[in-house]
């Protein structure tokens, strides 16, 4: 199987996560998309992140009735940052046959040399880098590293310019985000008061 894996602090999931998600799935022709939400992410270790339960739960609400869009607990229940190149030594356990596509936004390439072991991710998964609204990815950030193994893709997909910091913020401001996520993620965050004025 050909098989997505695509981390993230989801916090909240939206519809910019999601198509992401799609647009691989038909360009790469995957068989799964995995969504892995991070226990914490070691980009974002200034930033106060919503409980993993509140994380999971928006996921499962967003990704119900899609059955190739599964999710997984490896990254939450392991302690620690979250480093993708574990993740995958993860999966390249479990489903030693499949092929590993790693799914990201144009913004987390430029960074990706920075990650820990990039070598290593590159060698046990495709990257797969989609445009971030209209940032097109620059696949140079990658010139110092040997992809000859496993060449990285670009994918397109339709410019959506959401973000979840952006979501968070108008939230508390008591603004609009309606059609920026799914319903039920709407009505899930307004319950639990998440993101709220303190
Ligand atoms: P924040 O605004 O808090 O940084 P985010 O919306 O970027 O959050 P993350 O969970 O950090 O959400 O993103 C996970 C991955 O999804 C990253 O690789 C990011 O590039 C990608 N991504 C997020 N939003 C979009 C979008 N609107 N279009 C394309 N890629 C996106």
């Amino acid at each position: 199987m050909r098989i997505g894996i695509y981390g993230g602090t989801f916090d909240p999931i939206h519809f910019g996560h999601l198509l992401l998600a799609e647009s691989c799935r038909d360009a790469c022709r995957l068989d799964r998309v995995i969504f892995v939400p991070a226990r914490v992410s070691p980009h974002k270790l200034d930033v106060v992140i919503a409980p993993v339960r509140a994380r999971l739960e928006m996921l499962e609400l967003a990704l119900a009735g899609f059955p190739e869009f599964r999710v997984s607990r490896v990254e939450v229940d392991r302690q620690g940052p979250s480093f993708t190149v574990d993740t995958l030594r993860h999966f390249r356990t479990e489903v030693p046959d499949d092929e590993l596509f790693l799914l990201m936004g144009a913004d987390s390439v430029t960074d990706f040399p920075r990650w820990r072991e990039p070598q290593q991710i590159l060698e046990l998964a495709t990257l797969v880098v989609v445009n971030r609204a209209r940032a097109v990815p620059d696949l140079s950030a990658l010139a110092d590293l040997d992809t000859t193994g496993h060449p990285p893709l670009s994918v397109p997909m339709p410019g959506v310019d959401f973000s979840a910091s952006d979501i968070r913020r108008r939230v508390q401001e008591g603004r609009s985000v309606r059609f920026q996520l799914p319903r039920p993620v709407e009505h899930y965050v307004r319950d639990k008061r998440l993101y709220a004025a303190s």
